[in-house]
């Protein structure tokens, strides 16, 4: 056998009919390969309905029909040749392709792997005309049907056995053949689609837009948890555009299922686009979940190349730099404005109460809540030292929240000692005011709509994580020096790690020496972090930083450090506080960026308006 390579053969060209059989290979790998390529070409027709007939999971029979223009009569043969088609006619005109197909091959690649009816009719023809491939024979004759083309795919692999072979169950043929056409269903609300398996009709979607598509599609989960997003860079960047939706992290999933990316109208699977999606959730999202979105990239056609891969699910950008970081921030600012705000959470999203269903709500944080630190001291150094003391230390929360309550008014009038809701106008303290702490772990709050529930670590840790990376991004970190090092027995790793790394250590406000080979000792730490356990906070440090890529460790891997350290520093679940404090730690998280999920992605929050109330009891039912 292994000989065989060598046998001295002459060279020949390959008969047209095997050399599709190649190309099918490649382009044909399974029945949802064809669903794929003749719903492209209905598209490219400017189809508006098409309907999918699938038997046996595409096997025995594929059949799709279109609306669109159709092929004139004498052209149907070309159609089916290969490396013949009506898209492209120059290289120039490959390089600005806009049409989903181009590479003529398609029809020709099914033809020789399965037998092919294609009925077509176009605007101005009086009637239809059907080219039919079967068993290496071409006919071509009259035929009836509306304006539109119908191809009707039979018995696939029935020639070629070994491919066969290689497919899956009927059901797992049928899925990889719903899956496609949901794709494509998704990026063209516009066009409507039924698609039907073994006669039963198993979808159908009406033409509408891509809020309502995505809806029907993916589910209500997604409808009610996401965030809109449209995102334009000016034409000195390529005319490059964002638009679509990205799923809340509170409604991630544990398995990449929803994931749908578009460039210019064509799913892709890019593995630059992947990333630039997974980096703007890392700061809101824990590693192992995955955020269901629905993204449309689209950039001048010249800018991207879509002939790397034979089924065009890879691309490759001209500029693929511009391209992440504009993905990458289009991504971050939605989920940092988190759009929903409680004002336009429709009622519906809380349709009963119980903690399966209730929806995380949250607000745009405004300028003006965002300056709440400032009132704390001039310069910004102090200023933020200022706003963490309030919000982390116990003991020294008292004198803190004094300095809080006593500050010139922005809120006139508020002191300690007063029922602030009365006071105080809703729509400038959306979280309201705390009423009191359940079982030391929730704060409960009062707001105009309702009641407030508030994870109080999850909430606070969100805080801590948010202003030191505020605090990183500009170098101000404040650094607490400790006046007695807190030092502990270490080994031989530990220690290592901390002199390797004593640089990266001292850039995030630690200051960690080794005293002896088994000995370290924290001398310092970043302010926000004083009253933390400094040990175990030293020791986990240590342990990511020894398990992290140690040269990217500081850019890619600085915020997993930090999310290591907030937590270290929230407060924990279990502590009681007074309500000053409950309500200090509102505020900061009314003035916090993404405060409505904690760095695990959990929300932080929920909002139990007065009518979820009502209905709890069954108030005016
Ligand atoms: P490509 O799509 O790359 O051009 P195909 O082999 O898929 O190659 O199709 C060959 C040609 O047949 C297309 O260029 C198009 O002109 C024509 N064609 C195929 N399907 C349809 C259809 N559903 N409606 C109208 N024309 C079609
Ligand atoms: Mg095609």
């Amino acid at each position: 056998m292994v000989n065989a390579s060598f046998s001295p053969r002459p060279i020949l060209a390959l008969p047209d009919q095997l050399i599709s059989q190649i190309a099918a290979g490649e382009v044909i790998e399974r029945p949802a390969a064809v669903v794929k390529e003749l719903l492209e070409n209905a598209l490219d027709a400017g189809a508006t309905q098409i309907a999918i007939r699938l038997e046996n999971g595409g096997v025995k029979r594929t059949a799709i029909s279109d609306n669109g223009r159709g092929i004139p009569h004498e052209q149907l043969p070309l159609a089916l040749q290969r490396h013949a088609t009506s898209k492209i006619a120059s290289l120039d005109e490959l390089e600005n392709v806009a049409t989903l197909g181009f590479r003529g091959e398609a029809l020709a690649s099914i033809a020789s792997v399965a037998n092919l009816t294609l009925t077509s009719r176009t605007a101005n023809a009086a009637h239809a005309w059907a080219i039919r491939h079967a068993g290496g024979q071409t006919t071509v004759s009259p035929s009836s049907g509306a304006i539109g083309t119908t191809v009707d795919v039979q018995d696939l692999y029935a020639h070629t056995p070994a491919r066969r072979k290689f497919l899956k169950s009927e059901q797992t043929e049928y899925g990889h053949c719903a899956e496609v056409v949901r794709r494509i269903a998704l990026s063209r609300p516009d066009v409507s689609f039924t698609l039907s398996h073994n006669g039963k009709t198993t979808a159908q979607w009406n033409a509408s837009e891509t809020a309502r598509r995505s809806a029907q599609i993916l589910g209500d989960e997604f409808a009610e948890a996401r965030l809109p997003l449209e995102h334009a860079a000016g034409d000195e960047h390529d005319g490059l555009r964002l638009s679509g939706f990205v799923g809340l992290p509170t409604a991630a999933r544990n398995r990449a299922d929803a994931q749908y990316f578009y460039v210019n109208g064509r799913f892709v699977r890019d593995k630059l686009l992947t990333h630039a999606v997974r980096a703007a959730y890392q700061d809101v999202l824990h590693g192992d979940r995955y955020p269901a979105y629905l993204l449309q990239l689209e950039l001048n056609p010249a800018l991207v190349d879509v002939n790397v891969h034979p089924s065009k699910i890879e691309v490759r950008f001209r500029d693929s730099r511009a391209v992440h970081q504009f993905v990458f921030h289009a991504i971050s600012r939605a989920l940092a404005q988190t759009a929903a705000s409680s004002a336009d959470m429709p009622p519906a999203a809380l349709p009963s109460i119980s903690s399966a269903n209730l929806t995380a709500t949250r607000w745009i944080p405004e300028p003006k809540q965002a300056s709440f630190s400032s009132a704390f001291g001039t310069s910004s150094g102090s200023s933020f030292g200022a706003s963490f003391g309030a919000s982390i230390g116990i003991e020294q929360r008292t004198e803190d929240y004094g300095a809080f309550f006593s500050r010139p008014a922005t809120t006139p009038g508020w002191t300690a000692n007063i029922a602030p809701q009365e006071q105080e106008t809703p729509d400038e303290h959306p979280l309201g005011f705390a009423l009191a702490q359940l079982h030391n772990i929730y704060i409960l709050a009062q707001n105009a709509k309702g009641l407030v529930l508030v994870d109080m670590h999850a909430a606070h840790e969100r805080i801590v994580y948010e202003q030191m990376k505020t605090a990183l991004d500009q170098q101000v970190m404040p650094v607490q020096e400790l006046l007695i090092p807190v030092t502990f027995f270490a080994d031989s790793i530990e220690v290592g790690t901390a002199e390797e790394h004593r640089a990266t250590l001292a850039d995030l406000g630690f200051d960690i020496a080794a005293l002896s080979p088994e000995t370290l000792a924290v001398r310092a730490l970043p302010a926000p972090l004083k009253h933390a356990d400094a040990e175990a906070l030293a020791r986990e440090l240590l342990r990511e930083l020894r398990e992290l890529n140690h040269s990217r460790i500081l850019t890619e891997k600085r915020n997993a450090l930090l999310a290591t350290a907030a937590c270290h520093g929230s407060v924990r679940a279990g502590r009681s506080l007074t309500v000053p404090e409950m309500n200090a730690l509102l505020r900061q998280m009314e003035a916090t960026e993404r405060a409505g999920q904690c760095n695990h992605g959990r929300p932080t929050w929920v909002q139990l308006s007065a009518t979820d109330l009502d209905n709890l009891f069954l108030r005016g039912q």
